[in-house]
């Protein structure tokens, strides 16, 4: 089942290009890496597919089981299933982890037809959550990321994806600044909710994240459009050569 299909998409922000003719077909069941240099488009991609407001399409089409995106909000493409986690996570004072969580998981569920969650139901269902990535109860009384280390604030995404069970989830950069064993625990918590019916798209830098979950496709970004695909392969010999693998002819 094709879940996702962005065809020759250009956007782009305050009348500066930054997307130039991508297409990426996302089937259920899939997980895509993105890699490619800084600047390439890589956040920008992932952004316009989340509707965020800064940005808009010139031409092409995003089509998420079989609606297009480009007229939704924000909080309608989240509540469809559509996931992204932040490159750099924000702060949100005087709101406790636990009531921001609540009221996106909410959210997700009155789009599904669920009833809502008190905050007595909540505590239950984040229980097992919060086991998956490894964090104390104490983490939710916290304000939103506020004084959360790299790698909490990390965990804190995956363990919001884990809450809105969505059906494409994507992580942009979800492994950089992550050490050794919160890496793992990411990692092992993405796979664990990498479903039959669900796609992952993971942005990352590093091939490592790569030895930890099994890629479907990787996608090179070059200038605003995907210029390469190949199996898990290519990210090692992108880690080999570096981008200048990108100037060979046979791609
Ligand atoms: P990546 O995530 O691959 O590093 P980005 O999508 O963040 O790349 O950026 C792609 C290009 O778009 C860069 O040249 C960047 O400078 C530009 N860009 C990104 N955000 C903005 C913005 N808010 N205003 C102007 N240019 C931007
Ligand atoms: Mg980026
Ligand atoms: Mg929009």
């Amino acid at each position: 089942e094709v879940l996702l299909e962005i065809n020759d998409l250009h956007a782009g922000i305050e009348g500066q290009k930054i997307l130039n003719g991508v297409n990426l077909k996302v089937n259920a069941g899939e997980i895509h890496a993105i890699m490619g240099r800084n600047g390439s488009g890589k956040s920008t991609l992932s952004k316009v597919i989340a509707g965020h407001p800064l940005y808009s399409i010139t031409s092409g089409e995003i089509i998420f089981k079989g609606q297009s995106l480009e007229k939704l909000d924000p909080e309608e493409i989240a509540s469809m299933g559509i996931f992204l986690g932040f490159q750099y996570p924000v702060e949100i004072p005087g709101v406790s982890n636990s009531e921001f969580l609540r009221a996106a998981t909410n959210s997700r569920r009155k789009y599904l037809g669920k009833e809502e969650l008190d905050s007595f139901d909540f505590d239950e269902i984040v229980k097992e959550s919060i086991n998956l990535i490894q964090m104390k109860d104490s983490f939710l009384e916290r304000n939103v990321n506020e004084g959360f280390s790299g790698g909490e604030k990390k965990r804190n995404e995956i363990l919001q994806m884990s809450l809105l069970e969505p059906l494409i989830s994507i992580l942009d950069e979800t492994d950089s600044g992550l050490d050794i064993d919160s890496l793992r625990i990411v990692s092992q918590a993405i796979n664990a909710l990498s479903k039959k019916d669900t796609a992952t798209i993971l942005i990352t830098h590093y091939q490592r994240l790569l030895n930890e979950i099994e890629p479907t496709f990787v996608h090179i970004m070059d200038a605003g459009k995907i210029v390469k695909t190949g199996n898990k392969n290519l990210a090692i010999e992108l880690e080999k050569g570096g981008y200048d693998l990108l100037k060979k002819k046979d791609i």
